[in-house]
């Protein structure tokens, strides 16, 4: 693995091929691993959410799968999603409304994400809430944080090279 797969992903330059290859064999060893059934529609939605670094809403997703010939009800893109969630391979952008695949699938972390306002595309990074100033104030006023969601919006470094044309 070269060092431009470190983080964040999904701004930077990289050969986006072997990014894709790597998630997807990544995936498929740790469910080997770990006795998770990675059936071919829920492999199909991490495919499709690993093609770009964007966020994709459900109904997005749902047309993917139908166009890569999944016949597919909502229940069954929704039911795809939820385990792909709750193994950490995606996650839910909740300021989008959207899902994005996990660039650092296999580490237990707390996302923080770029989000493009103008192409939405998203970058994840590392979040340490925990450690900054809001855990310091959780410390103080004794609350133990259990989950935190970091979603800075702005413009990515594409947006900005072209509204500097
Ligand atoms: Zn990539
Ligand atoms: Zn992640
Ligand atoms: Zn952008």
């Amino acid at each position: 693995m070269s060092a431009q797969n470190i983080t964040p992903v999904g701004f930077e330059k990289h050969d986006h091929r072997a990014c894709v290859s790597q998630a997807l064999a990544a995936a498929d060893a740790r469910c080997a691993a770990e006795g998770l059934r990675l059936t071919p529609v829920r492999r199909k939605v991490l495919e499709l959410l690993l093609q770009e670094h964007r966020a994709l809403g459900a109904y997005a997703i749902l047309d993917l799968l139908r166009d890569a010939g999944f016949g597919s009800q909502p229940p069954v893109a929704y039911r795809a999603l939820d385990f792909l969630v709750e193994h950490g391979f995606v996650h839910k952008i909740e300021r989008l409304n959207a899902f994005v695949a996990c660039t650092h699938p296999g580490e237990s972390h707390t996302p923080a994400f770029m989000i493009c306002r103008l192409c939405d595309a998203v970058a994840e990074a590392q979040s340490a809430a925990a450690k900054g100033g809001l855990g310091a104030a959780a410390r103080a006023a004794g609350f133990q944080i259990e989950k935190t969601v970091v979603e800075a919006e702005g413009i990515c470094p594409a947006c900005v090279d072209k509204a500097n044309v």
